[in-house]
């Protein structure tokens, strides 16, 4: 290995190493903390959530923290496998052998990673179903519809992401030293096509969507979309609990074609003067043009990925840093994609606390907006019914906190709602 080679592999290492030591440390602050916190409900929710709210809670978020841990030992092992152990040129030179050099060739390298992928995660999967989320009462879903959601996913990811990967091997083959920008754009008008398709022909696929159908809510929530100058093209309920008892109510789509889903389990769970609350902030993120940043911060990342992608597949250290020889026969392109797509996420692991302060003061924005809507207590109670159902801790590690949470911790939340509604 010459020398550019060893420093990158290097590098690889002692990102690899200090991922791990991060998550690892995170981890035990926060099992610590919650642990510590676990035989006292915090003063400021004594009121409305029990001791054994308080204390399933706790057991299911180190339950979780524990399960975490134990995924990312194996990511880092599987991750190992491909590259420095030698998994990833092995499969390249077997297809290489059985198809020949081509885009054929280069798409079932992709094909079969993603399928290696997903079978050597299913354990993982299985056992978050079917054991964890089982055990504290949360999993709906049964087996059958388990492995009919896996066939599904693989097959509408194959439908759909096999020809577009098609289209960015060929503009990396044949659209010359700025391929990148091309399949940039080409990536951006996919996702704006996925987010008009997603709602009405993808989402359809693995839940039901009924018209909402409650008349009392229906009409608050009308009132509620004309007071904030917000048009949708219908009010949808989702039936979520098919799969899990955790609630959640979303927007997906844009322009005229934005839709509003409830899950059926947060209709269950919230009163009317509640859910409104809840799509007030929702409304919230749409008013304060958070999805339009996101947007906006999402094309900018995905176009400097794609030049620094353009820039590594051309460099024999990336692909023989990972413990792969590129063919001199063949194109590599397949390759690049997936050392990328293998190497990017250590570096963006450090990055990730500023991805999730910016999400936590959307979340206080959309909040505020809120409670200028609809009243600002209905939103806090709602809040708390959904922490204690989805069994969320209330007493999260600060640094925990600071590192990964995309919504603020509960005491910070509810306690600025109730300051501006005070
Ligand atoms: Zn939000």
């Amino acid at each position: 290995m010459d020398n550019g080679s060893l420093f990158f592999t290097y590098v690889f290492c002692a990102l690899l190493v200090l991922t791990l030591v991060v998550r690892t440390v995170l981890a035990s602050r926060q099992t610590r903390y919650v642990a510590r916190h676990r035989d006292a409900v915090p003063a400021a929710f004594a009121a409305t959530i029990g001791l054994d709210a308080h204390q399933k809670a706790a057991a299911y978020t180190l339950a979780r923290l524990r399960f975490g841990l134990l995924e990312s030992s194996w990511e880092t092992v599987l991750l190992l496998g491909w590259t420095l152990l030698g998994g990833l040129h092995l499969l390249n030179q077997t297809l290489l052998t059985w198809l020949g050099p081509g885009l054929l060739q280069q798409l079932a390298l992709l094909g079969a990673f993603g399928l290696i992928g997903t079978v050597l995660n299913l354990p993982f999967s299985a056992w978050n179903t079917f054991r964890l989320e089982a055990r504290f009462g949360f999993n709906r879903i049964t087996p059958a519809l388990w492995w009919a959601d896996l066939v599904k996913g693989l097959l509408v990811g194959a439908l759909i992401g096999l020809p577009m990967a098609a289209l960015v091997l060929w503009l990396m083959g044949a659209a010359g030293p700025r391929w990148w920008l091309w399949a940039w754009a080409v990536w951006m008008g996919f996702n704006l096509v996925l987010m008009v398709i997603y709602p009405t022909l993808i989402a359809p696929l693995f839940n039901r969507f009924q018209p909402l159908d409650d008349e009392a809510i229906k009409t608050r929530v009308s009132a509620l979309m004309q007071r904030c100058g917000f048009a949708a093209q219908g009010l949808f309920v989702m039936d979520g609990s098919r799969r899990s008892a955790h609630a959640n109510a979303y927007f997906t789509g844009f322009g005229a074609a934005k839709r509003v889903v409830f899950f059926d389990t947060l209709l269950q769970q919230l009163s009317p003067p509640e859910i409104d609350a809840v799509l007030a902030h929702e409304l919230g993120h749409y008013r304060r043009r958070h999805i339009a940043q996101r947007m906006v911060l999402m094309a900018a990342v995905s176009l400097i990925g794609f030049a620094l992608l353009g820039w590594l597949s051309q460099q024999a250290w990336f692909y023989t840093g990972l413990g792969v020889q590129p063919a001199l026969d063949a194109p590599n392109d397949a390759l690049a994609l997936l050392l990328f797509l293998l190497f990017v996420p250590l570096p963006a692991y450090f990055l990730s606390p500023l991805m999730a302060q910016l999400s936590r003061r959307h979340e206080f924005e959309a909040d505020a907006y809120a409670a200028t809507q609809t009243n600002g207590q209905d939103l806090a109670s709602a809040l708390l019914k959904l922490y204690k159902d989805n069994a969320s801790t209330l007493t999260p590690d600060p640094v925990y906190a600071r590192f990964y949470y995309s919504h603020p911790p509960a005491h910070e939340r509810i306690g600025r709602l109730q300051g501006a509604s005070a």
